[in-house]
């Protein structure tokens, strides 16, 4: 099983994500992500609005604001109840999730975990809520007060009545936003699976209530069928359902898709069936009826909520964790053994498709590949590298899970073909350079399953 350290470290190297403010010293288990990080996390997304826009026809889009009024916070329960238990250790001076004491280094040694030694002096555990409060308007006075949403559901819930009237849609049917949250947690980290500020991929399924359980569990299957078909291989995914004491107040079921991250079992993604709690909650607190009418039958009620709730910076790092892989190439001619690392990408989720390599900077290969790499760039994201040596090029583009690498030789410029080296399996195959950008984006469409489940023997020419 791969180390985070591994991945943080390839996440660096590559350029996928870096420590936010880095030149000042970091802050806070924020990150900022490069070049190949948001290509990677935007193919995440792009994936989930697929899911639930392309592939169905019962769900509508929403992009909700960050700052909402303070009114909706009350309603929904977090001003009051979005809390972590905190201890304070006034032997080290820091602060930890009471619940997670097992999981966390403790600030000082010998003891590993916080309240381990007889040294360890915890306090007793207080409410903390994760909210960011900010203020609105160049006056800090009473009424000002607003909050970076920790979630973005509620934005879901406020606009039930707008989305409703215009999308013509009727019970079940669904609102999904993807966007930023934010959540002051008491002790971030394990890299991007636990920040203060995430994008979540949320979704409400609205549905007559009679129909609750049946929509519930027809969409653990289907989120846990989404992670599957990008690749992530069966036996590192599971479903959990939560036991009665942590279900959260308004929940009647909830279940987890866990993923075998580095650091154990964890949430990748959260199923709940929330009943209709939230929309009478904020029908109580605005005085709006959010309820639904149906005209043919004249029946009236509060639709129930079924919420698959997953975090894209959760999700890429899942997806990042199940792709890596380091294997021993035998190079063709030298036998000799040369490792290589490897990122066994979905190729619908690789940062770049194909790369363009010219074998050497000379005899018109330069200018073909350039050519070539003009006309890929139309079909799928595409790069072209003419710097260093052939298998130090490959091993760049194995790094950043590049499935295919068209390499073109002194045959290109004279029969008008390239080699197309595929990633995982080291096959290189000669195609036409015409009809190259279809044949590739078809290949990156085509159905895929991780080689990591059947190691196979590669050999690198
Ligand atoms: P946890 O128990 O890990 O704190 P949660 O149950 O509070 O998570 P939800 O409120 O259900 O999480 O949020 C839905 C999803 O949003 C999670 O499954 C996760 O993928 C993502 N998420 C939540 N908090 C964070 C965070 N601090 N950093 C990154 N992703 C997060």
């Amino acid at each position: 099983m791969v180390t985070m350290d591994k991945i943080v470290s390839l996440c660096k190297r590559r350029g996928f994500i870096f420590p936010s403010s880095e030149i000042y010293g970091g802050v806070g288990s924020t990150y900022d992500y490069g070049h190949y990080g948001v290509l990677l996390k935007t193919n995440v997304k792009n994936e989930w609005w697929r899911a639930m826009l392309n592939e169905r026809e019962d769900i509508v889009a929403l992009d909700s604001a960050i700052l909402q009024h303070p009114k909706v916070w009350e309603a929904s329960g977090h001003l009051a109840g979005f809390t972590d238990p905190l201890v304070d250790c006034r032997t080290c001076g820091q602060r930890f999730r009471a619940d997670h004491l097992a999981d966390l280094p403790c600030g000082r040694k010998p003891s590993k975990h916080p309240g381990e030694t007889s040294e360890c002096d915890l306090t007793e555990a207080r409410d903390f809520n994760l909210m960011f409060e900010t203020t609105i308007g160049p006056v800090k006075e009473s009424g000002s007060v607003a909050y970076l949403r920790p979630e973005t559901a509620q934005g879901i819930f406020v606009n039930f009545k707008n989305v409703l009237q215009f999308s013509r849609k009727k019970p079940p049917f669904g609102i999904a936003q993807v966007g930023k949250s934010f959540r002051n947690e008491i002790t971030p980290g394990n890299f991007i699976f636990r920040t203060r500020e995430f994008e979540q991929m949320e979704m409400e399924f609205f549905v007559p209530p009679s129909e609750a359980q049946q929509w519930f569990e027809h969409w653990l299957g289907e989120r846990e069928r989404w992670y599957e078909e990008l690749g992530i291989r069966p036996d590192h995914l599971r479903l959990r359902a939560h036991e009665q004491d942590e279900l959260s107040h308004y929940s009647s079921a909830t279940s987890d898709v866990e993923y075998l991250f580095p650091i154990g079992w964890s949430e990748l993604e959260g199923i709940a069936n929330r009943g209709d709690f939230d929309l009478k909650q904020h029908a109580e607190h605005s005085g709006e009826k959010l309820e639904y009418f149906d005209q043919a039958s004249g029946e009236r009620y509060v639709p129930h909520v079924i919420e698959p709730a997953a975090g894209a910076d959760r999700a890429t790092l899942a997806f990042l964790v199940d792709a890596y892989d380091e294997e021993t190439v035998e190079r063709e001619g030298t036998g000799a053994g040369e490792q290589r690392t490897v990122l066994r990408l979905h190729p619908r989720l690789a940062p770049v498709k194909a790369a363009v390599l010219p074998l050497v900077k000379k005899d018109g290969q330069p200018e073909l590949a350039r050519e070539v790499y003009r006309e890929l760039r139309k079909a799928v994201q595409a790069e072209y590298d003419d710097g260093g040596a052939i298998g130090k090029r490959y091993r760049r583009q194995d790094e950043i899970g590049t499935p295919f690498c068209v390499t073109i030789d002194h045959e290109s410029v004279e029969q008008n073909t390239v080699t197309v080296r595929e990633r995982d399996s080291l096959v290189q195959e000669r195609l036409p350079i015409e009809g190259l950008a279809e044949e590739l984006a078809r290949r990156v469409q085509a159905p895929w399953s991780t080689p990591k489940l059947a190691p196979t023997p590669a050999t690198d020419g």
